[in-house]
This record gives structure tokens, sequence and C-alpha cells, in this order.
């Protein structure tokens, strides 16, 4: 499925399913506005394509693309992250099943299960995955996934990707990795044993905060028919200009990452030790409990820091209204920085769960701006406090 196999990343993240327009020459295939493909005779169809709920050339080009930047046979692309991740669980549970999920993921992840899949007669339960024998001690017969974000939201854990898939396969447990935070060009987590990967193309993937969507990603064909089945059959799928948009994305997705990586780095070792800190989460600091994993399996460290601040709530909600550059707004990975206080956006929906963020902190989504700009606004900010 993947073409120019042997390229390296940042080739493929141009090339890979973007073949020039064999009528034209135009050199960006063109976007494909139509949601049906005229027939030569009935069932004559040209390139294989019918009705693009079932097929669209501009969402083959993301998929094709997606596939081979993660290393996978296989990538279906959604409407959004949470339909993504909802897909390719029914594809997999059952009622009796249980899920294990990591205990700091995405607040949305955790609202997608325990209240569509719980009541459906799924269990949830969750456990520290920067911890193996508290995964290994969660597991039980009924478990059917292993899911974790490494880096996790907000806190920046990490769990060690190869070991946990060792864990899951030991006991015929499918092991799905959220790889929004870092996207393949910091870590592949197919590479790594992992058996799906999912995304929420929104963030780092599409880069410019203009579009929303998700994706699935597997080297299992049959996991991926079944996945695909869900595509077609209940139809999340992506239009035809958001898999464009997430594709022009997708091609600066290495230049953006290491300048994301080189800012965050940077803010974060400004801040290390500032007076009005508790904390700074960042993998890249050598005092990150999970920084020599984070190097091994990762090739930065990512944009994504938070922080943790000596005052209390109404003042650490205020600071992170204070701001210039670090605009407060939920969501994150797109090429202008952010900030997101997770208690109340983020991560509202779990609030009483052992998801629960505390109201100290606050997530900042470092962006490629200078680093001069970030550095003065963000230690600005802290000054006024
Ligand atoms: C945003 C996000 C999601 C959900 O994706 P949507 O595109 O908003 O549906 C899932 N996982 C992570 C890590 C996210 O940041």
């Amino acid at each position: 499925m993947t073409d120019f196999p042997t390229a390296g990343f940042s080739t493929r993240a141009l090339r890979a399913g973007q073949a020039f327009d064999p009528t034209t020459g135009a050199v960006v295939p063109p976007v494909y506005l139509t949601s049906t493909f005229v027939q030569d005779g009935v069932g004559g169809f040209r390139g294989g394509y019918e009705y693009a709920r079932g097929g669209n050339p501009t969402r083959d080009s993301l998929q094709q693309l997606l596939a081979s930047l993660e290393g996978g046979t296989h990538a279906f692309s959604f409407g959004s992250g949470l339909a993504a991740e909802d897909a390719l669980l029914r594809a997999v549970l059952r009622p009796g099943d249980a899920v294990l999920m990591a205990n700091d993921v995405y607040g949305g992840t955790h609202r997608l299960v325990n209240r569509l899949f719980v009541p459906w007669g799924v269990s949830l339960s969750t456990a520290d995955f920067s911890d193996l024998d508290a995964v290994r001690a969660a597991i039980t017969p009924a478990t059917r996934v292993l899911w974790v974000e490494t880096p996790s939201n907000p806190l920046m854990k990490i769990t060690d990707i190869a070991a946990l898939a060792a864990i899951g396969h030991e006991h015929g447990i499918l092991v799905v990795v959220d790889n929004t935070f870092a996207t393949p060009y910091l870590q592949q987590p197919l590479s790594l044993g992992a058996d799906v990967v999912v995304h929420s193309t929104t963030k780092y993937l599409g880069g410019h905060s203009d579009v929303v969507g998700g994706a699935v990603i597997t080297a299992d064909a049959e996991l991926a028919d079944k996945v695909g089945f869900l595509q077609f059959g209940a139809g999340a799928v992506s239009g035809p200009f958001d898999a464009w948009l997430t594709v022009r994305g997708i091609k600066t997705l290495g230049v953006r990452m290491d300048r994301h990586s080189a800012n965050a780095q940077a803010l974060a070792e400004a801040l290390v030790g500032h007076p009005k800190l508790e904390a700074v989460y960042y993998p890249g600091l050598d005092t990150h409990p999970g920084h020599a994993l984070a190097a091994a399996q990762m090739r930065a460290f990512g944009g994504m820091l938070t922080i943790a601040l000596r005052a209390g709530g109404d003042a650490t909600k205020a600071f992170a209204n204070s701001m210039d550059y670090f605009q407060l707004a939920e969501s994150l990975g797109g090429v202008e920085s952010l900030v997101c206080y997770p208690s109340e956006m983020t991560h509202a929906s779990v609030r009483g769960t052992e998801l629960e963020v505390p109201e100290n902190v606050v997530r900042l989504s470092v962006g490629i701006e200078d680093l001069d700009d970030l550095r003065d606004d963000l230690l600005g900010a802290l000054d006024r406090l």
C-alpha cells in the first residue's frame, strides 16, 4: 500500500500517497470533491471508486500517507479522533470484555468508553502505565484492550511501548497506542510491537488548527478488515477537503516537530526551579522519571509541556488567561502556542474520576514562534502572579 518504502520519513511525508495528477501533471493531486463516481456499465468502477463513503481518492491519499509514516499496512481516516477510536473499539469489543486504560489518557477517550461502552456491558479500569507491574496486576481474563498514550495527557508520563506490547501479547490482548502527542515523526509504536495506532489528526498531523480528524493505523490485516468495515458501514469518514488539509499539514511534520521540540525543551529548562512553580513535566528534562525511556523510544521529546503552580485553582486559572502568545483554548499541536486549564477544559469530563487533573496544573502546547517571545510571555505571566 505504501510507496517510496525505502525513503526517509520526511521524503515519504511529501510523496507517499501523493502521486501527481496523471491528466494534467499537477504536482499537488486535486481534491476530489465528489460524492459519487460514474460507472462504465453496472459495476464498472474506475479505480475501484463507487460512492464516497466507501472510498474517495483524496481520503485514500491521506490513508496511504498515514500507513507509510506509521509503518502500517492499512490506515483509515475518520471525521475526528474520537470517531476513529469509536470505530476501533467497536471492531474489537463485545459485552463482557474489559478495557484497561492508562490513568491519564485524553479525557474524551475515557468518556467514550465510560459513557458509551460501559452501559453496553464492557468494563473499564485504569492503571498507571508508567508502572508495568501495576498494568500486569490490573489485567484480568476479560481484558481485551490495553490503551495508552505516551507521553501522557497532561502529566507527560512515559510508558515503555515495547514492554507493554510484550505484556499484552503474553495475554493475547490488543495493544493500542494513541500517538497524537508524539506523532510518527517522534515515535513509531507499531515498530515497537503495538498492534494499533490511533490519532487525533486534529493536532500535530494537521498541525495548523484548521481541521478536525482522526485515524486508525495497523499492520494486522484481520483487524484492518473490521475497522474498514466500520468506516464504510457506520460511515464516520473524513470528507475530502478535510483529508486534503490534513495531507497538506503532514508535509511539514518533521520540521514542525523539530521546532516544537526545541522550543518546548528550552522553555522547560527556563522554567525548572522557578519559585512560583511546584513542578515542570517535560520528558526532555533529565530529572523527568521517564527521560531515559523517552530518549530510547522517541526521536525528540515533543511540544507538550505541563506545569504545576504553587498558587491555588483560581490564581492558576487566571494565569492561564494572562498571556499574549499562549492563547487560552482547547486543543494542541498547531503551529501557534496554546494554553489549557485541563481540570475545567480538556479533562472536565473526568472530574471526580481517577483521571481528575489537579487544579494547579496548566498544559502548554508550545508552538513554533520565536523562542524569546514565548519565554518572555511565560516568565512575564509568572512574575505578575
Ligand atoms: C484531541 C485528542 C483526541 C480526540 O480527538 P478529536 O479529534 O478531538 O476527536 C484523542 N486523543 C488525544 C491524545 C487528543 O489530544
